[in-house]
């Protein structure tokens, strides 16, 4: 795949058709908003796995860090190994599931530390770590299931998962942990459920004087809710992003939109009453029209389902989507925006003039939730850090 980084001259913002703008000073305020909420008592990790929800996980995981952030979390070892080879130092999290030796190795070299869920899989890796020509230990993560039925050991064993892997050469724990499946809800029930049997594994521990160095259990929604669940560290993600979980926890901080989605006009025409649109002609003109061609498809994730259903913003006005979203291409009305050029910048998400459109509302009208449409914008789209978003910007074609 082409990369931007590599085709100086290819510069994104003179010849791209689409792309992803990052505002870093956003990033920065919303870290230090949560910096804030904390205190000083427990770290922020920042979660950047899936290439930091689609925002470019070295950039945001540097600034993150610049900000006040001083962990990092991912899902996978190849995440962890991108963000070491830029020269990143931070304790890093693998938070997906670490099985094969491949993997276990890769961790050791690449001092990243793993969350390890069962006595099984803690004596492989520490047989594997024995087999290596390193001495360091490794620094690893106990995760206990406490409601969410995903990774992690029955809470109320914990005594017996602790106890077996303090006994094992090469490891040594650096955090006992746990995660919500209902943080965001209105509802805290559940949640208040699993914070209980994260409390009993705690006390049981204490009791054997088994308790680990450091604890953490809430993600963006349960470090809004109470900071009681703060413990040690928090795993922000989706608020780093300045979006929120839920409607009801907006009051807490006030977080900022770090991501824009942007695309140029690369064609108008006027099309007369009657004519279909795009494949299947699932939009048919019931007058005369003046159309735009946008260069950002489904490929790019702008969800398919969104056709004929999403307006998108030009030069501070709304605009309608027409017709099937293609791969690569999607239809807009602009009949009643005057003067437009090939060229002219879409903002797909985002904020242009009075008018504002987010994750949540695609979202909304996708069935889905923010975090799936951040992290849907694919490779494609260079991810541009700006200080000040590009809106107003001549096109490239104009300069020309
Ligand atoms: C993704 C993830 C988080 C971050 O969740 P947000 O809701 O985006 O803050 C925290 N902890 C774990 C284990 C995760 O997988």
């Amino acid at each position: 795949m082409l990369s931007w980084e590599q085709t100086p001259s290819l510069s994104p913002m003179r010849c791209c058709r689409a792309w992803v703008e990052i505002d870093l000073e956003a990033l920065r305020h919303n870290v230090r908003q949560f910096r804030a909420w904390l205190g000083n008592q427990a770290q922020l990790m920042a979660v950047v796995k899936a290439d930091a929800y689609g925002h470019g996980a070295v950039m945001v995981a540097q600034t993150a860090l610049k900000a006040g952030a001083s962990w990092l979390g991912v899902a996978t070892v190849p995440e962890g190994i991108e963000l070491r080879t830029a020269g990143i130092q931070a304790p890093i999290l693998v938070m997906g599931a670490v099985n094969s030796h491949e993997e276990m190795q890769a961790i050791a070299r690449w001092r990243l530390q793993p969350t390890l869920v069962m006595p099984k899989q803690a004596l492989v890796f520490s047989d594997t770590l024995s087999r290596l020509a390193s001495a360091r230990p490794v620094e690893v993560h106990l995760k206990l299931d406490t409601g969410m039925s995903r990774l992690g050991f029955p809470a109320a064993e914990a005594v017996e998962l602790v106890r077996f892997v303090r006994q094992l050469p090469h490891l040594k724990i650096s955090s006992l942990y746990s995660h919500f499946a209902t943080a965001d809800s209105p509802d805290p029930t559940i949640m208040r459920q699993q914070h209980q049997r994260f409390e009993a594994a705690i006390a049981q521990l204490e009791e054997h004087h088994l308790r680990p160095l450091r604890l953490h259990l809430a993600n963006t929604a349960a470090t809004l809710v109470d900071p009681a669940l703060h413990y040690d560290m928090v795993r922000v993600g989706l608020g780093l992003y300045g979006l929120y979980p839920a409607p009801h926890l907006q009051a807490v901080l006030d977080l900022k939109p770090v991501m824009q989605v942007k695309a140029r006009i690369t064609h108008l025409k006027d099309l007369p009453a009657g004519t279909g649109v795009s494949y299947g002609h699932s939009y048919v003109t019931d007058r005369p029209i003046r159309m735009a061609v946008v260069g950002i498809g489904y490929a790019d994730g702008v969800p398919r389902i969104l056709s004929n259903r999403v307006q998108v913003m030009i030069r501070g006005q709304l605009a309608p989507q027409i017709g099937t979203i293609t791969m690569d291409q999607l239809m807009v009305d602009v009949t009643h925006i005057p003067n437009l050029q090939e060229g002219d910048v879409v903002t797909l998400l985002g904020h242009d003039g009075p008018h504002r459109i987010t994750p949540d509302d695609w979202a909304a009208l996708t069935h889905s939730i923010s975090w799936e449409i951040l992290c849907g914008f694919k490779h494609r789209l260079p991810r541009i850090a700006v200080e000040q978003p590009i809106s107003s910007a001549p096109s490239a074609m104009q300069e020309r």
